[in-house]
């Protein structure tokens, strides 16, 4: 693995070493003698991790790292603290100020190695998810939403411990702010964290019944739960199996006693980091769906609709394999407009596409062309099969008058035009002009009826 480190420390002999270290495992180091320096270089370089000594003068490590945290370009980067002080206090103070880890000077280089890999790892989900967003924002289809951070950090937590002291200590510390569940057994540990929908869970690496590590491993290899975090507890001095797990991929650890300051602030950061994760999935979602659907209809929209009629038309000029389109357009629907209001309109449009959507098979697609204009593509459908299907669909609108919000009643129409692939040289542009062709006579004709296109 490689990694971008951005050092921070007032003392060049302490850069040098730490340089040292780290470039001799070939990751690549960056290097600030000060806060402002290091703000500024996280903000430009974006290095993948931060190492960041606590006493500095001016700015100290504490408010580098909250300024850090604060910033949308530089929350999300993982900072660890390096501070030769080991009191509780300040790890509790550094965790507040939002950082990830923290380790003792003087350092020792399992450790070091151990967590900066684990952390870098970790980042790569969350690099993945912020790519996509900007993708998303790029072709338009998402906001520029900024990361809004959550207020309340309560959450859902899974607990594995089997000795009943040290697990009823931990409930009683988490309970006061989090909703929290005891896993009894391994085979009870599965089947909570694949349902449960869980925003943490709690492992002892030192279990009387079981072996934690392998608990770690399993919930790291099932689709399920591999995206939801994990915390460790480990004996004092356990260095191994710290390493193994961190190695495997365990987002977090504690050591005993645990201390309850510290439990909370670790569990704090991991929520935060998980909810900043599950708000761009959604975003990314949302972006999927918005370029390829109507907002009003919830329909196909035509940029979709003529990618899916393009890979179509390609495989039944090869297989010979029958398709058919019609198109479909509202009669009299400025008139509609006119007499009923816009909003009216909108919501005929969205009872329109419902009917069209409940009336056609799992494997034609319904789309809205634009305006009151829509389009069924029919995979697999010969020319009869999709005069059945556009009758049904006239009759389905025409039957029952569409009521409005302000239960108004009003009738609708529809005209559709039918035309069907001619292979080996037919193309999708073509058939949108025939079926288009079809509707023209279907309007000139009287409207309300099914016209296809001349054999
Ligand atoms: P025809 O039977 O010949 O199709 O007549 P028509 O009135 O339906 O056709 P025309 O193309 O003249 O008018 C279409 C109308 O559809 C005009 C426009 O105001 C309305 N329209 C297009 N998009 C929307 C929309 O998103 N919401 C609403 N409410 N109306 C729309
Ligand atoms: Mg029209
Ligand atoms: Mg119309």
């Amino acid at each position: 693995m490689t990694a971008r480190v951005l050092i921070v420390d007032d003392i060049p002999a302490n850069l040098k070493l730490l340089e040292a270290k780290l470039s001799a495992e070939y990751f690549e180091v960056i290097q600030a003698s000060d806060g402002l320096e290091a703000i500024e270089l996280a903000q430009r370089e974006q290095p993948d991790i931060v190492l960041l000594d606590v006493m500095m003068p001016g700015m100290d490590g504490y408010e580098v790292c909250q300024r850090l945290k604060q910033m949308p370009e530089t929350h999300h980067i993982p900072v660890v603290m390096v501070t030769a002080l080991d009191q509780q206090s300040d790890r509790i103070m550094g965790l507040e100020s939002g950082a990830d880890d923290f380790l003792t000077k003087p350092i020792n280089d399992i450790a070091l190695f151990a967590r900066v890999k684990s952390l870098v790892r970790l980042k790569t989900l969350t690099d993945e998810l912020r790519m996509r967003e900007s993708t998303g924002q790029r072709i338009g289809a998402l906001d520029n939403a900024s990361y809004t951070a959550p207020v309340d950090l309560g959450g859902r937590c899974l607990v594995v411990d089997d000795r009943e002291r040290q697990r009823a200590r931990l409930c009683e510390m988490l309970g006061a702010v989090h909703e929290v569940t005891v896993a009894e057994s391994s085979a009870d540990l599965m089947e909570l964290a694949a349902h449960g929908d869980y925003d943490l869970v709690l492992v002892s690496l030192s279990l009387q019944e079981e072996d934690g590590l392998r608990l770690c491993s399993q919930l790291k290899s099932l689709e399920a739960t591999r995206q939801t975090p994990i915390l460790v507890i480990v004996e004092e001095g356990d260095t191994e199996r710290l390493v193994r797990a961190l190695d495997m991929g365990v987002n977090d650890y504690l050591t005993r006693p645990v201390e309850r300051n510290e439990l909370l602030a670790r569990c704090r950061s991991q929520l935060r980091r998980k909810r900043y994760q599950d708000q761009l999935k959604d975003n990314f979602q949302r972006s999927l769906e918005m370029a390829v659907t109507d907002s009003l209809t919830g329909l196909y929209n035509r940029r979709y609709m003529t990618n899916h009629l393009a890979t179509l038309v390609d495989e039944g000029a090869h297989g010979g394999k029958p398709l058919a389109l019609m198109i479909l357009d509202i009669d009299f629907f400025k008139a509609v407009n006119d007499t009923h209001g816009h909003a009216a309109g909108d919501e005929i449009l969205k009872e329109f596409a419902n009917r069209l959507s409940t009336n056609v098979r799992g494997i034609d697609l319904a789309c809205r062309l634009g305006g009151e204009e829509f389009v069924i593509v029919m995979p697999d459908t010969d020319a009869d099969t999709a005069m059945t299907i556009a009758q049904r669909l006239r009759t389905r609108i025409a039957e029952r008058a569409f009521k409005t919000d302000t239960d108004q009643m009003i009738d609708v129409t529809v005209s559709i035009g039918l035309a069907v692939a001619h292979w080996p040289n037919d193309d999708a542009e073509a058939l949108l002009q025939r079926a288009d062709q079809a509707l023209y006579r279907a309007k000139s004709e009287g409207r309300n009826r099914v016209n296809a296109e001349a054999a």
